[in-house]
């Protein structure tokens, strides 16, 4: 069953290294109302990661079938691997009211922003250059080409920081989080939507009377 409110669509998106997943993960656990989408990709596993939780992991041909016929809201080709978000997953956590963060890339979020104008999205940046390295190494889960191929495409993925709504620099983390917290909670409070929750408190402290 449908809520009375559609949930708001959060998109962030970073260069690869710049902290995301954990500012996500810990978004996450301290705002419940927001649902992280699951994603389709190409890219195998890496160690610890399982399926269903990180991403639905699909051979290419699969992948390729899935956006013949349709099923993905975004997608696109991200370091040498497809990734693409699924339409009705979305739609129905939106319809029952839920708030739902994409994790994704700059062309991603260019699709989103054309079929969900509403969309909120974040643009997470590393302090320096040489911190981006450091965590991508300190990642310790991919190898030297794939880090080196992440590195090379960052530029890339940086030069569209100005599309998004938002900008933050992941440097002090519980200050990105914080800034990340802040976000979510101001877009909750825009007069569109408390508006229509609080239609009936509004009427109430408008009506005539005393
Ligand atoms: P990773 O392989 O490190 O998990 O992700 C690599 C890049 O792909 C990241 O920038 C991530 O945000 C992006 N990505 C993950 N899922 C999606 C998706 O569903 N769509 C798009 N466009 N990008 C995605």
């Amino acid at each position: 069953m449908n809520a009375p409110f559609e949930g708001t669509l959060f998109v962030v998106a970073a260069p690869s290294g710049a902290g995301k997943s954990t500012l996500v993960n810990a978004l996450l656990e301290r705002e419940p109302g927001i649902s992280l989408s699951v994603s389709h990709t190409t890219r195998p596993p890496r160690q610890g990661e399982t399926y269903g939780r990180h991403y639905y992991f699909v051979e290419r041909a699969e992948f390729e079938r899935e956006i013949a016929e349709g099923i993905f809201l975004e997608h696109a080709e991200v370091h040498g691997n497809l990734y693409g978000t699924s339409r009705t997953t979305v739609q129905q956590l939106l319809g029952q009211g839920r708030d739902v963060l994409l994790e994704i890339d700059w062309q991603g979020a260019r699709q989103i922003r054309r079929s969900k104008p509403d969309c909120v999205s974040v643009f997470i940046l590393p302090p320096s250059r040489a911190e981006l390295e450091r965590r991508l190494r300190g990642r310790g889960s991919d190898s030297t080409e794939v880090i080196e191929r992440r590195l090379r495409n960052s530029r890339g993925e940086i030069a569209h920081a100005h599309e998004f709504d938002y900008i933050l620099v992941n440097d002090v983390f519980d200050e990105a989080l914080a800034g990340l917290q802040t976000i979510v909670q101001a877009v909750r409070l825009r007069s569109a939507l408390q508006l229509q929750r609080h239609e009936a408190l509004i009427a109430e402290l408008l009506a005539a009377g005393a």
